[in-house]
């Protein structure tokens, strides 16, 4: 934080000075860890690999009704926390879960699922809930975005102003998968009758195969300020960091390691050094096991404070 509001003369400081400003200015970087084992060992593996924020299933992922961990875990979950580096907790909503499904049956579903998600985070004390918009198969995108907004609205009293944040998640447009255009995400917002306690999860991988690209100063300037111009940055809360298998305006979702893709690692040197995003989480869900996770957390924080790669 300091470090992002000296003059760029300072950035030359050497020694210990320089590591603990730059340890201060390093945005908190962690990754999707494994719960299947049991809710509370996220704090092991993200331990492991030296994360200071982290993505979980707070239940099985693939299942309507999936079961809930024991209060005895749930308890030992938030005990945990006191001794972990972890400063900021996301959990990501079921797959299953569309929150516009033109299926009445589905739609019913997913709401009792979503609200389920949103009680599980609150007793796990997580604070970040991402979850894909929506998507609107057979319907129109405007009636994909208005049942969205209503959905959220009528979960409102569950979550809001119990310390739990909803994040839209920006998609790559996949099919019919809303999120994809940043105008999307806003009209989302800006149906609603109360979006408070209601942000957005940038994912790099989602946002260069919808067609925005980041991958000069340039680029990435022109993608914030539309970003600015339409969501507005204060609603920006996090962020999943991957690389892409595919190209800019693929419109395919699939993830990358880190530098090995389509988007390169510069985009990712913009990222950690940006000041505006230097206190949101960052989280991987790269194709990597836990130790490929513990290198790409090295490799980012080894961006922090150098200059143009390539
Ligand atoms: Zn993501
Ligand atoms: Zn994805």
């Amino acid at each position: 934080m300091i470090y992002s509001l000296l003059p760029k003369k300072f950035s030359g400081i050497k020694g210990v000075v320089k590591k603990a400003i730059k340890q201060r200015a390093c945005p908190p970087l962690g990754a999707h860890v494994s719960t299947s084992q049991g809710i509370y060992h996220a704090w092991e593996h993200a331990a492991e690999i030296a994360a200071t924020c982290m993505q979980v299933f707070t239940a099985n992922q693939r299942q309507w009704s999936p079961k809930s961990s024991s209060d005895e875990d749930v308890k030992r979950f938030r005990d945990m926390r006191r001794q972990s580096a972890v400063k900021t907790v996301m959990s990501h909503d079921s797959y299953l879960i569309n929150l516009c499904s033109p299926d009445a049956a589905v739609q019913t579903k997913s709401v009792k699922a979503f609200a389920e998600e949103i009680d599980r985070c609150l007793g796990l004390g997580v604070e970040l809930l991402n979850f894909h918009p929506g998507s609107h198969k057979e319907k129109s995108a405007e009636w994909g975005l208005k049942t969205i907004a209503k959905q959220l609205d009528k979960m409102r009293p569950r979550y809001q102003g119990k310390g739990l944040t909803l994040l839209l998640e920006t998609t790559a447009g996949q099919g019919t998968n809303l999120g994809w255009r940043f105008e999307q995400l806003a009209e989302i917002l800006k149906l609603m009758k109360d979006s408070d306690d209601v942000g957005v999860c940038v994912d790099t991988c989602h946002i260069f195969a919808a067609g925005y690209d980041i991958r000069s100063q340039k680029a990435w300037e022109k993608t914030w300020q539309e970003f600015d111009q339409t969501i507005g940055l204060k609603r920006l809360k996090a962020f999943h960091l991957n690389d892409s298998k595919f190209g800019l305006s693929s419109r395919r979702d699939r993830h990358e390691e880190i530098g090995k893709g389509h988007i390169g690692l510069e985009a990712f040197r913009l990222l950690v050094n940006d000041a505006r995003f230097s206190q949101l989480p960052m989280i991987l869900e790269t194709p990597c096991d836990l130790d490929g996770y513990g290198r790409e957390i090295k490799l980012l924080r080894s961006l922090v404070g150098k200059a143009y790669i390539r």
